[in-house]
């Protein structure tokens, strides 16, 4: 899987954006460690969602370009298939919840996706996607269970080490566990000695079960903030390499994500959506110690204004001290 990161860096070269890695002098000191950003934030479609899409959609033949791709999200992966899709010329149908948020669906559709909605309280979205498959010759583009996705899903790892070098330790959220898986091969490959740690909402929590068990858990619809993250379990080709290469799973509350956001907003000047807050949220509760040099990933920074709204108004800035 390494060597597949590496030529995903390459592929992605002068198409994703080289992201920028932030600091806060407020929270360095309040901590007395070093903490470094890798703000996927600012990746085109707003996540890191966008790489794994590219890395994959790329490398279909001709023929299965030309006759399109599919993908199931009510998310982030929905906008990067969609954006990727209009990118390399591919047309893109995106099954989407009829209940998804409208600026999402504005946004998919704007890529110039055919979007598909079902009813999620009576449709089950595997099957309204394996109808539309019959008789086409679509290919399916998962959001996490993918060589190529978790390659893509990778490279943000391996171009943040190769910018800041040398971390004690490495957080990243875990939904479907793509970004996790790939952020972990690559953080062990390029420093075995960096900790690798998957954030999860507690509300959210069947990888951290399934990692501690080791074998797969299930939560459907899991009714966190964290929209990222509420896949309900991790995935047959994400959860091997998960427990390979993670050193361990930490779990935070819907109030330490929602401060986290608040911390970002205030005093970084960033919006995050609550997914991308999740490893901040983690060392404002302790659940891992700020000690040392340690490297977090900022997912995504796509929500919607009345969340980002009731999540401000919940809070003060001064919370920071
Ligand atoms: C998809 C997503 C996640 C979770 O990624 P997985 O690869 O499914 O674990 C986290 N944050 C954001 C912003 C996402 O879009």
């Amino acid at each position: 899987m390494f060597e597949r990161i590496k030529s995903a860096s390459q592929r992605l070269d002068g198409i994703a954006h080289k992201t920028p890695v932030f600091t806060s002098s407020t929270l360095n000191q309040k901590f007395n460690a070093e903490i470094l950003f890798k703000c996927e934030n600012f990746q085109r479609v707003g996540a890191f969602k966008f790489r794994g899409a590219y890395n994959s959609i790329s490398q279909l033949s001709d023929e299965q370009k030309a006759s399109g791709v599919l993908a199931y999200s009510s998310g982030n992966h929905a906008q990067a298939v969609a954006c990727v899709g209009k990118l390399l010329g591919v047309a893109t149908t995106i099954v989407m919840p009829s209940d998804a948020p409208e600026i999402k669906l504005a946004a998919t559709k704007g890529y110039g996706a055919d979007v598909i909605q079902y009813d999620p309280d009576t449709q089950v979205r595997e099957e309204v996607a394996a109808e539309l498959l019959e008789g086409k010759s679509l290919t399916l583009i998962p959001p996490f269970d993918h060589e190529d996705v978790i390659a893509g899903q990778g490279t943000v790892a391996y171009e943040f080490i190769n910018e800041v070098s040398r971390l004690d330790a490495l957080l990243a959220p875990c939904g479907g566990g793509g970004l996790l898986s790939g952020t972990a091969v690559a953080s062990k490959n390029l420093n075995p000695k960096t900790k690798v740690y998957g954030i999860e909402p507690e509300l959210a929590d069947d990888a951290t079960l399934s990692f501690k068990t080791g074998k797969i858990h299930s939560k459907p619809n899991p009714p966190t903030i964290a929209d990222g993250t509420r896949t309900a379990r991790v995935g047959d080709k994400t959860f091997p390499l998960i427990c390979e290469y993670v050193d361990d799973m930490r779990t935070v509350s819907e109030e330490a994500i929602e401060q986290a956001v608040r911390f970002f907003f205030y005093r970084m000047k960033m919006v995050v959506e609550p997914s991308g807050a999740l490893g901040l949220a983690a060392l404002l509760t302790g659940a891992i110690k700020p000690e040392g040099r340690i490297g977090v990933i900022i997912s995504g920074g796509n929500i919607d204004g009345p969340t980002m709204t009731q999540i401000l108004s919940s809070g003060h800035f001064s919370e920071f001290g």
